[in-house]
């Protein structure tokens, strides 16, 4: 934040500052040589905190450790620092509460930051992050800047919750009007708050998820932090406006959490929320059950292949430009002479396709498509025009599938197609209808107008066969192909036992 922004704000704004119980709490926190006792002590001066405190340690999250009957033991049992962190977080939110709002809506506020808190915490976890208190604080504390704008803006939020959906289009608003977000007013309050610097850096960070330095000690923290807004706006926002296959893709991306662990933390977020609400005596979801969001979720996570994310977040990196980056990876997965997808890239996707397949029992075909005889038209007609008919080839794939369906450059002059959710009858007639295609496709070189034929092997994981493993699916495509070579070329073969019987027997 610039200086004369923060000179104007301390000029302006008058700043929730923290409660006694709170101050106290960051003093003790900044302590080296701390206590058990002393922390007992000032936590004891606050009696609803200390309940609280002791709720918590006895609360499924620390189930499977024993039972705590005294503040002194729930100190031993949570440890010093989450006791503390804790703590914090309680008496904040406490305090935060008390203040009168103006345009902002505080419900609204509220769930929000104790839904992403929850959010981070189960992230965190999934990460197998041991700061999970800390993580909750940072999430649940990262929107705190609203409330101090809104303190001393009172017209900023005039749009009140309808502007709170978006949390984005909000930030925008925000930076528009004063040229800071509340990231970044949050972060610094923080940091005059003598709040650890892990706080105020993930706080300062949560809205770039997509620019967090990977290579930074606290990488992982601030991008569970940055994550957890957008995974509580799938619980807080009506269906229609749940954006589950995008949120997805980003733990993806950012966390490397695959569509099933996502699936997984969302379904902890969901358990936790009754503990969350009990605890901070406020109710999180308005009318649905999170079994209900949860199921939402999962037709979503689950029936859509990972490439059908991927297309969507390709649309919207067209509008969004922070979405930039991750646009240039992508590009960088391409083969440079017919802009379809390299091997490499294949290779990530059908494995993952296959497991998917596999573990849920979709139907997943893979097509190996093969040019006939293409060493002689390159003999024939050169190089160059041997390229221009590879190009010809990407296009003429692309048009006969669907735009669901995964095109590569296997090497050469050999291509895949990857055909998720699609049975072996389905994948025969698309094959069937490739060869068609190459058939009665001329190509223009030089005067000449040359034919070029393919062969296509094809394999199905799912009825009726069940792969072992993703090498055996692979080498039965391979397998198919080479069954249509030698059966005459211009032709698709799909892998069946019996065949591949007798063409071990033949071979
Ligand atoms: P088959 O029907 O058995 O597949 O015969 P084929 O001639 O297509 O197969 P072969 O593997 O003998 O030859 C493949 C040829 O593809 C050899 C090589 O010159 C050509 N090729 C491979 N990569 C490229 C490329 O990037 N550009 C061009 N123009 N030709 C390529
Ligand atoms: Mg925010
Ligand atoms: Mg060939």
């Amino acid at each position: 934040m610039s200086p004369e922004i923060e000179a104007h704000l301390r000029r302006s704004v008058n700043f929730p500052s923290p409660p006694g119980v709170a101050t106290h709490i960051i003093e003790l926190a900044q302590d080296p040589e701390i206590e058990m006792g002393q922390v007992a002590k000032v936590l004891s001066m606050d009696s609803a905190l200390s309940s609280k405190v002791l709720r918590i340690a006895n609360s499924p999250l620390y189930a499977q450790r024993r039972k705590s009957e005294s503040l002194r033991q729930a100190l031993v049992v949570l440890g010093l620092n989450a006791t503390l962190t804790l703590a914090l977080s309680f008496s904040l939110v406490k305090s935060l509460r008390g203040a009168k709002p103006n345009g902002l809506s505080y419900k609204f506020y509220w769930r929000r930051a104790l839904l992403a808190a929850t959010a981070a915490r189960a992230l965190g976890d999934a990460m197998h992050q041991t700061l999970a208190e800390e993580i909750f604080l940072a999430a649940l504390l990262q929107d705190v800047g609203m409330l101090a704008l809104d303190q001393a803006v009172p017209d900023l939020y005039q749009q009140g919750e309808k502007l709170q959906r978006d949390h984005l289009a909000l930030a925008e608003h925000e930076k528009t009007r004063l040229q800071a977000d509340h990231a970044q007013l949050g972060a610094w309050l923080m940091k005059s708050w003598n709040l650890p610097e892990r706080l105020y850096h993930a706080i300062e960070h949560s809205h770039q998820l997509e620019f967090i330095d990977r290579a930074h000690p606290s990488g992982v923290f601030d991008r569970c932090v940055a994550l957890s807004g957008p995974v509580a706006d799938l619980f807080l926002l009506e269906p229609e406006q749940r954006q589950f296959a995008e949120v997805a893709l980003c733990a993806e991306r950012s966390l490397g959490l695959d569509r099933v662990a996502f699936g997984q933390v969302l379904g902890t977020i969901g358990s936790m929320i009754p503990e969350t609400e009990a605890i901070f005596e406020s109710e999180l979801l308005s009318k649905q059950h999170p079994d209900l969001i949860l199921e939402q979720a999962r037709e979503v996570l689950m029936l859509r292949s990972l490439h059908v994310l991927r297309e969507i977040n390709n649309l919207r990196s067209h509008e969004a430009v922070t979405k930039v980056s991750g646009r240039l990876q992508e590009e960088t997965c391409r083969d440079a002479l017919t802009g379809v997808y390299d091997r490499s890239y294949l290779e990530q996707f059908l494995v993952r396709e296959f497991e998917n397949s596999t573990r849920h029992k979709w139907p997943l075909s893979v097509a190996f498509v093969d040019l006939d005889n293409f060493k002689q038209l390159n003999e024939s007609f050169g190089h160059q025009a041997g390229d221009r008919v590879l190009q010809a080839t990407a296009r003429i794939l692309r048009v006969n599938t669907r735009e669901t369906d995964l095109i590569a450059r296997h090497g050469g002059e050999e291509f895949v197609v990857v055909l998720p959710a699609t049975d072996a009858e389905t994948a025969h007639s698309i094959c069937e209808r490739i060869v068609r295609a190459f058939r009665n496709t001329g190509h223009a070189v030089g005067s000449h107008h040359a034919k070029v034929t393919v062969s296509i092997g094809c394999a199905t994981n799912g009825a009726p066969i069940q792969f072992g493993s993703y090498t055996d699916f692979i080498k039965a495509a391979d397998q198919a192909l080479y069954t249509a070579k030698t059966r005459g070329r211009d032709r698709s073969v799909p892998f069946d036992r019996p065949l591949s019987a007798s063409f071990a027997r033949i071979g």
